[in-house]
């Protein structure tokens, strides 16, 4: 199994990517053609204010890339404190 493992936001929340309160799709399935089923074209990633987050967010194309894109963002975001 990948390592879906979200690093921590810099604002100091844990997020954890199998809550889909923290990973969902942000638009409604569209049909794929290729895959031949309907399927999610932008995924949204958010730190939630429900759960004292900094509501911070990130937009993908898929959950593997808002994970992907996340884990990039925070370790730039640390780089700048070094
Ligand atoms: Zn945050």
């Amino acid at each position: 199994m990948r390592d879906e493992k979200l690093l921590p936001c810099p604002c100091g929340m844990q997020l954890n990517a199998a809550d889909e309160d923290c990973i969902y799709p942000a638009t409604r399935p569209v049909y794929d053609p290729e895959l031949d089923k309907m399927v999610f074209k932008v995924w949204e990633l958010v730190c939630n204010p429900v759960y004292g987050g900094c509501d911070a967010s990130v937009l993908g194309d898929s959950r593997e890339d808002v994970i992907a894109v996340e884990q990039e963002c925070v370790a730039v975001k640390y780089s700048e404190f070094v």
